[in-house]
Parts: structure tokens; sequence; C-alpha cells
């Protein structure tokens, strides 16, 4: 059993109460967390206040320095932290393996090069005068995390507001506390100052909420649910704290009769079911052409027959499991609304039968519905799992029309051989990002964040540095 601890002024602190940290794949608890209230919040950020000019007065080359300190220290644990990442959240070794900590290792490298790189601006007017923009730290920052990328998140954070000169306060969520463990375990051997990075476990409505309140944290990071997001925009607004909010989705596929149909139907599957559907940017909702409409979920039921599903740590696992007892319900509730709604089950729908331990573990099979109207509830909220539903339409026209009419807006894939039309359709679609025959193709340069109910604000490359900063012009008469 494995004892993690907050991590504040560079010490472990416990608390006096704590949470099972339960497997997803077997049930079984397999650390204690500790619950956090706000004694461990005000104690981390006034650690993380009392760092912060000393943070922010080193040289950016000092801080890159750093960071490049904690990537190759990841890079160097890299195989244990895929496995506890997987232990966490049930996902497969082999994704973990793949996306979750080459990303995390890429995320702390990648802000520690862009920041040295970083030219904010410079206006001249004609002969008489001349601006010139600062990026200055913004100060103590909270970032809060989801459980379903948990070390990639974090670092997609914490890389960039260390790197411009924050000191920040994670509070990862309790479901999935490891690597947020192990991070901190690094950051103290490489020998970051104690109070730049602390992190504080616990609940969201407890340590979370504490957080965001605390009149010392200067920005808010989150990624998460609209709902929360929604309660910490309040919990800020008031105040006038940046505030940057990567929330849910309800991302189109949209299939063109003249795609390339193997590609098309593959990349429908990787989008609908990677990390079990739970990834903000997944391809929840397929809308496909009539005239292959038969063919495409014909394509997808095929492939999923053969996904393997069960053990994470088994390196041939491609479905694991979803992160809590409590999710599973909650997406087979969507799964009976759907029938209800009038939908047919063209794929799963129901629990696999596993071997052993696994048989306790939060397992559903892929699963894909069709023949619901593209506004009922089903094929319009956000079920994070492993669940699509398939939509026929007949023109752009419509395609468009289906693909904007949810209330959210992160992410898009459009499928066609037709280059005309895929820059059409990807302009109308009311997203932050939108992928052409490929999905969640990275690269770390570009904008990041939603519109609509999918967020406020961007990260990401240059995105990244104007967030956790603040922006200064100076204008100086010649
Ligand atoms: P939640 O919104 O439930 O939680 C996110 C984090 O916020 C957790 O650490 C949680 O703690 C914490 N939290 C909960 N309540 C509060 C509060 N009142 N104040 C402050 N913090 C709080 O999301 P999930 O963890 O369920 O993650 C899934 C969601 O995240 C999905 O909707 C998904 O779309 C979204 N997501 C968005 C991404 C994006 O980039 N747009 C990327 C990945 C996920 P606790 O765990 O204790 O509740």
């Amino acid at each position: 059993m494995r004892e993690i601890r907050n991590f504040i002024a560079g010490e472990w602190k416990s608390t006096a109460s704590s949470i099972d940290d339960v497997s997803p794949a077997t049930g079984e608890v397999v650390a204690w967390v500790p619950r956090s209230g706000q004694a461990e919040v005000d104690a981390a950020v006034a650690a993380a206040r009392e760092a912060q000019p000393g943070w922010s007065r080193l040289s950016t080359q000092e801080r890159s320095r750093y960071l490049l300190r904690i990537a190759e220290r990841l890079e160097a644990r890299a195989e244990e932290l895929t496995n506890l990442e997987s232990l966490d959240t049930g996902k497969p070794v082999a994704l973990a393996a793949s996306m979750d900590i080459p990303r995390a290792i890429a995320n702390f490298r990648f802000f520690a090069n862009a920041v040295l790189h970083d030219s904010p601006g410079c206006h001249p007017v004609d002969q008489s005068a001349i601006n010139y923009t600062l990026r200055k730290p913004v100060g103590v920052c909270a970032l809060i995390t989801p459980w379903n990328l948990p070390l990639y998140l974090l670092s997609w954070k914490a890389a960039p507001a260390l790197a411009m000169g924050n000191t920040v306060v994670c509070k990862p969520s309790e479901l999935t506390p490891l690597t947020a463990h192990a991070l901190a375990d690094i950051v103290r051997d490489v020998g970051l100052p104690p109070g730049v990075f602390n992190v504080v476990h616990g609940y969201g409505a407890e340590a979370g909420d504490a957080l965001v309140r605390h009149r010392d944290v200067k920005l808010v990071s989150f990624t998460g649910g609209t709902q929360t997001g929604a309660k910490v925009a309040e919990a800020t607004a008031a105040s006038f704290r940046k505030t940057s909010l990567e929330l849910g989705g309800k991302n189109p596929t949209i299939v063109f009769a003249d795609a390339d149909r193997a590609k098309a139907i593959e990349g429908a599957v990787r989008a609908g079911f990677t990390n079990q559907g739970q990834i903000c940017l997944c391809g929840s909702r397929v809308l496909v052409e009539q005239s292959i409409h038969d063919e495409v979920v014909e394509g997808m039921t095929r492939r999923l027959a053969k996904m393997r599903i069960g053990d994470p740590k088994d390196p041939s696992t491609q479905l694991g499991a979803l992160v809590s007892a409590a999710h599973r319900e909650k997406v087979e509730g969507y799964i009976k609304l759907a029938l209800e709604e009038g939908g047919k089950i063209a794929h799963g729908g129901g629990r696999p039968r596993l071997p052993g331990p696994l048989a306790n573990g939060f397992f559903l099979e892929p699963t894909i519905i069709t023949g619901l109207s593209s506004k009922a509830r089903a094929a319009t909220e956000e079920i994070f799992g492993p669940v699509v539903t398939v939509h026929p339409f007949d023109d752009d026209a419509r395609a468009i029309s289906m693909a904007n009419e949810v209330r959210y807006g992160l992410a898009a894939s459009v499928w066609t051989r037709d280059l005309s039309r895929a820059h059409r359709v990807a302009a109308a679609i009311d997203s932050g990002m939108v992928w052409v025959n490929t999905w969640m193709m990275r690269d770390l340069r570009v904008p990041f964040g939603g519109m609509k109910d999918s967020g406020l604000g961007r990260e990401g490359g240059v995105y990244s540095l104007e967030t956790f900063s603040e922006a200064r012009n100076v204008c100086v008469a010649l």
C-alpha cells in the first residue's frame, strides 16, 4: 500500500484523514490519499507566495534548466510512471507508455525551450515613440486537473507556469494522485527551491474549492467538467483573477462519402475509444454521409469486435477500465437513456466478462449506438466513456448544422478527399480545434482550448506563455 502525501514548501506532509485510491482494473485500494482542507491549502499557498519573488528573479535560462532537469528525471523514471498511471486510471499500459508519459516529458522540454525564444513584441510609432511589451509572472497559480490524463495535463500547466516565473499549487483529482506524487518527488530530486511547486491532494469540493477561493491565488488554470468549470469561474470572477478553463466536449467526427473509408473508419474508432473514450477530444458523435452510413457502422463494429479489453498491465490490451464504479454507472445510465430515446445498440452496451480480480474492475464494452435523433440527450450531452452515437446526414450544410447543434465546441475531425470542402467545413464548425483526415495530432505550439461550453482561453505554445503571465506595455517617447 502506498501512502501519498502533500508536498508543501519542499516537504512531505500527511493529513489527519485520508481517501482510498482504488485501482479501476480490480477495485482494490492501492494507496491512501491525503484529504486536505483549508489548513493545507493555506500552508501551500503561503509557501508558494513566499517562494515566488525569488523564483521569478532567477534568469529565464536558470528556470529553463530546472525544467529540463525535471524532463530528464521523468524520462529516467518513465517505466515506473507508466505503470503508476495505468494502475491509477485503468488505462492500458501501452497507452500510458506511448501517450501520457512521453507527452509529460515533452511538455517540460517544450516549455523549457519556448520560454527562451519568447519575444512578446515591440511596436515603434514612426519617429515619435517606441512600445515594448514585457511579460511578468502573475504570482501564485492554482492548477486543477482531472483524472483522465493525470500527468499529461498537470505537466501541460505546471511547465509553462513555472517557466514564466510563477509558483504553483496543484490539486490533482483524488481518483488519480500517484503520478502527481511522483512528480513532486522529482521536483525535490532536482532541487527546485522549496515552495515553488506544491501539491495538495483531496476532494474538489474541499481542497479544490478552498484553493480557487484563496485570495493569494492570482491565477486559476482548470481542466475538468463544464459544471465544475462554472463553479470555478464564479469563484474567481468577482475578484477578477486570471482564469483559464478547459472543459468538456461532445466532438463530431464527420465522414463524407468521398473520404478514404478505411482511414476514416480507423480514425473514428481511435477518436471514439482511445483511453476508453475518456479524453475531452474524443469524437463521441460520428456524423456520416447517408450513402455510407451502414458501411461505416459495420466497419467500426468489425474493428471493435477485435479490440482486446482487459488487464491494463498486459501490453497487448487496447481497452482498459473506466476510472471508477460511479463513472461506469454514469456511462451505463447514458446507454440506457439512449435506448429509451429510440437508439439501437450496434455493438457492445454491456460489461465484459473478465477473469480473476479483473471481474471486480470497472470495465465496459466499447459501444456504438445508431438510430438516435442528433438532438437526443445521449447524442448531445458529454458521456465521457467508450460510447459513440452515429448519425446520417445528407449534405455539407446539414453536417455543419449537426456539428454545431451541441452546447460544446472543443474539437472536430473531418474526413474527406475534397480539399475545398475540408477548408469550408473546418471554418464553419464552432470549435477550438478541427482536424482534417486525422484526429488528435498534437503540436504543442498551436492554440488549444474550446468555444461555447467547452471553456475559456487558450493554452499551448505562446498562448500558454500569455496565459501564465501579465503583459505590460511600456511606451517611450523619443
Ligand atoms: P471534474 O470537473 O469533476 O474535476 C476536475 C478537477 O476539479 C478535479 O481535480 C476535481 O476534484 C476538481 N474540483 C471538483 N470540484 C471543484 C470545485 N468546486 N472547485 C475546485 N475544484 C474542483 O472533472 P473530472 O475529473 O470528472 O474530469 C472529466 C472532465 O474533464 C470531462 O468533462 C472532460 O471533458 C474534462 N476534460 C477537459 C479537457 C480539456 O482540455 N478541455 C481535458 C480533459 C478532461 P475531484 O476529483 O475531487 O472532484
